[in-house]
């Protein structure tokens, strides 16, 4: 492990002693520390008989469009005051973000993020009617902003929001769970062997992960980027679609198109036909909520009835156009539809 002196450390939770050790159990890596060494992600270090983080601070803010974290289903036309600490848990091969993300682990990632104050961004993302997104790089290794962002944002009534990893152990996620409205997790691949090869990380606490969103009443979407050679053949797509399918409601399906970046940057691009299978099976095993946000035209990012096709949201790249719901149901044949529409 390495050691870091660029970054902004604040006191950490999440750890316990172990005899000698101090173990970070804020994901399942469960690192265990010795005075002045640094977690495997980078951002949480010891420091005598407390834990340290250097993820209280951002490297951007901006607005997004909500449907570019992306969410579909939760206040389409919204905008998200967007923040990233540095740091991840994962070690993606394809990372288009790896300069952030991979702080620490690579030579070209850097650390540089300015302290953030909880109650100026709230006050900044209500000004602008915009909720607070951590996303980027891996929000829940900036737990403790979002706890804090969280509490400031609930007295305002502005929502947090995560695109993540999933990466978390169920002790920390119960405690931020209160605080989120929703998230969108990446789920990469559906087996083992796969989701280790582009992840570096087991595939079951992300699973988990989707399963306490869901019970906890967290609006939750999900991600996988369709990567040739990786995910992006029949079974894995097919065993992607079919494990969406088991969790217990309707979840929209984002098929990201992967680009080439990080240690697959001499990669093929995913070719559209690929994605335009990928919808295809994913419809075939039922799933009505299947996106795909660019390569292959308009119709991939719409969202028709599942029950009478009447096109219910039409969207442009990274933008809702227009919205034809009552009360979230279809106008013609009164399907209720999920998601947050208000
Ligand atoms: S959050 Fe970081 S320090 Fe904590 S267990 Fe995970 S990788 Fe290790």
């Amino acid at each position: 492990m390495t050691s870091s002196t660029a970054l902004h450390w604040t006191p950490a939770a999440f750890y316990r002693s172990q005899g000698d050790r101090l173990l970070c159990t804020l994901c399942p890596r469960a690192c265990r520390l010795r005075d002045g060494e640094i977690g495997f992600c980078q951002v949480r270090r010891r420091r005598g008989d407390t834990l340290e983080t250097a993820t209280f601070a951002s490297a951007v803010k901006h607005l997004d469009a909500i449907e570019r974290k992306p969410f579909y289903h939760y206040k389409p036309g919204s905008r998200v005051l967007t923040l990233a600490a540095p740091g991840c848990s994962f070690t993606c091969l394809y990372c288009q973000n790896y300069r952030l993300s991979q702080f620490g682990r690579h030579n070209e990632a850097q650390g540089a993020a300015a302290p953030v104050d909880p109650a100026e961004i709230v006050i900044e993302a209500h000004a602008h009617n915009a909720a607070i997104g951590l996303s980027y790089s891996e929000p829940s290794l900036a737990a403790e902003l979002t706890l804090a962002i969280g509490v400031a944002g609930q007295a305002k009534g502005v929502d947090l929001l995560w695109k993540s990893n999933g990466y978390v152990t169920p002790e920390a996620l119960a405690s931020l769970l209160p605080w989120l409205s929703a998230v969108n997790i990446d789920l990469k691949a559906a087996d083992e062997r796969r989701h280790r090869a582009l992840t570096g990380a087991p595939l079951q606490p992300v699973l988990d992960t989707i399963e306490a969103c869901i019970t906890a009443g967290i609006w939750v979407e999900i991600s996988t980027p369709v990567i040739p050679k990786f995910n992006a053949d029949e079974d894995s797509l097919h065993a992607l679609a079919v494990r969406l399918r088991a969790f217990d409601r309707p979840i929209p399906w984002h098929l990201l198109r992967f680009t080439p970046d990080f240690r697959l940057r001499r990669a093929a691009p995913t070719p559209p036909a690929t994605l335009v299978q990928a919808v295809r099976i994913a419809r075939r095993e039922g799933l009505a909520y299947v996106y795909v946000e660019r390569a292959c035209g308009p119709k991939q990012r719409n969202t028709p009835c599942p029950v009478c096709g009447h096109t219910l949201i039409r969207r442009a790249i990274w933008a809702t156009e227009t919205v034809d719901l009552v009360d979230g149901r279809c106008p013609n044949c009164k399907t209720a539809i999920p998601g947050r529409w208000q």
